[in-house]
């Protein structure tokens, strides 16, 4: 397996976190989720989550996932997403940098092969999740309009992403 493989490559791809099937995770024996909030529950400047993303965590702990939300992003606002989806949550997460995971997984008691992380970037979902072993869906970002410096991210993401090999 290449490095760029080991460490950027996502587990699988989703469209969106609600079209991510909890019955597909659950026989994959995955238990607990560690969610990204922006571009991933919400869109850029979108205060709260649509519809569709309150009822796909709603259904995830309902069947009994421990659900939490793992973000680089430091506001009240943050926290304040989280707590309306019912969810603990690991705010200024530094990610890709370990120790929000390791947080997170501390909360929810969760053990790394039972985890799975979901969220829209490279360099900070998928290669934060992989230096932790952990399995990570990489999402199409929520977006519509992104700060300058998110285009040139979301360029290199494209280029790496090219050259990732499907499975
Ligand atoms: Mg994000």
């Amino acid at each position: 397996m290449s490095v760029r493989r080991k460490l950027f490559g996502p587990t699988s791809f989703a469209p969106s976190v609600h079209s991510i099937s909890l019955d597909l995770l659950e026989a994959g024996g995955a238990r607990a989720i560690i969610v990204d909030l922006d571009n991933t529950l919400v869109g850029y400047r979108n205060p709260a989550p649509a519809l569709e993303v309150h009822e796909w965590i709603r259904g995830a702990l309902g069947r009994g996932f421990k659900v939490a939300m793992v973000t680089n992003n430091a506001s009240p606002w943050a926290d304040g997403v989280a707590a309306g989806l019912g969810i603990p949550c690991v705010l200024a997460a530094r990610k890709p940098r370990s120790r929000g995971f390791l947080t997170a997984l501390d909360v929810l008691g969760a053990g790394r092969e039972e985890t799975v992380v979901i969220g829209d970037q490279l360099f900070t979902d998928v290669l934060g999740a992989k230096l932790l072993g952990l399995r990570v869906i990489l999402t199409e970002p929520i977006v519509a309009r992104e700060q300058w410096w998110m285009r040139l991210v979301r360029l290199a993401e494209r280029l790496m992403i090219r050259r990732l090999p499907r499975s």
